[in-house]
C-alpha cells in the first residue's frame, strides 16, 4: 500500500518541493493550531504508515544519513561490541562535529558499518537517533525545513507528507475558521 520503491521515491520527492513548502507555510502560520495540536494530528497520520512499512526492507537512513552521537550512546556501543569506550571512540566515532550540533561525535562511516544487509547488528544498542529518526515529532512544526529534504530518503516521512498535502486545506480552513474569542 505505501510504496518503499526508493529510487521512485527519491524522483517524485523533489518534484513536491513547491508542494510541500506551501503546506510547512500553511501550518507554520496557523495560529489557532498550537505546536502539540500540529504534532498529535502528525502523529495520527504518520502511524498507520510507520505500522505498513517494514523498516527492514529499505534500511536507507542507515546507508545514506550521517548518525550524529550523544554521550549515552558510547556506553551503549561498548557493550554491544564488548570493547573498553576508548576503542569505541578508536574504531566508531568521528569526533570532528560542530560544537552547536550538541553531538560528542558520529559514527565514522557511511552507510552504517552496524548495518548487515538490511538489518541493524546492534539494534538493541543502537544510537539514540536510529531510535528517533525520522524526527517526524516533536516539533513537526519547526522541522520542516529537514523533512523536505528527508522525504526523499525515507518512505515514512515521504507518505507521511504526502497524507498530510491531502488534509492541509482541511485542516487549516478549519482552525481558522473557528469562532474568535468574545471581545470585551
Ligand atoms: S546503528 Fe543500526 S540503526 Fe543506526 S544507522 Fe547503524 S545500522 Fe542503522
Ligand atoms: S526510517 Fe525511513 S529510511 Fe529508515 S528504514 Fe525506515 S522507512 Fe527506510
Amino acid at each position: 500500500m505505501y510504496s518503499i520503491d526508493l529510487a521512485a521515491i527519491a524522483a517524485d520527492a523533489p518534484a513536491r518541493r513547491d508542494a510541500y513548502e506551501v503546506m510547512f507555510y500553511q501550518f507554520q502560520y496557523d495560529d489557532d493550531l498550537t505546536d502539540e495540536q500540529l504534532d498529535a494530528l502528525v502523529n495520527a497520520v504518520a502511524a498507520p504508515i510507520i505500522a505498513a512499512i517494514d523498516c527492514t526492507q529499505c534500511a536507507n537512513c542507515c546507508r545514506s544519513l550521517d548518525v550524529y552521537l550523544e554521550a549515552d550512546d558510547l556506553p551503549r556501543l561498548s557493550q554491544a561490541c564488548h570493547i573498553h569506550l576508548d576503542e569505541v571512540r578508536v574504531r566508531f566515532v568521528d569526533e570532528d562535529v560542530l560544537p552547536e550540533s550538541g553531538a560528542v561525535g558520529k559514527l565514522n562511516v557511511k552507510p552504517c558499518g552496524f548495518l548487515d544487509g538490511q538489518r541493524c547488528r546492534i539494534y538493541a544498542h543502537r544510537p539514540q537517533a536510529c531510535r528517533d529518526y525520522p524526527f517526524l515529532t516533536p516539533d513537526f512544526r519547526w522541522s520542516m525545513e529537514q523533512l523536505v529534504a528527508g522525504a526523499a530518503i525515507c518512505p515514512i516521512i515521504y507518505h507521511t507528507l504526502n497524507a498530510l498535502l491531502e488534509k492541509v486545506d482541511a485542516i487549516t480552513a478549519r482552525s481558522s475558521s473557528a469562532p474568535d474569542e468574545p471581545q470585551p
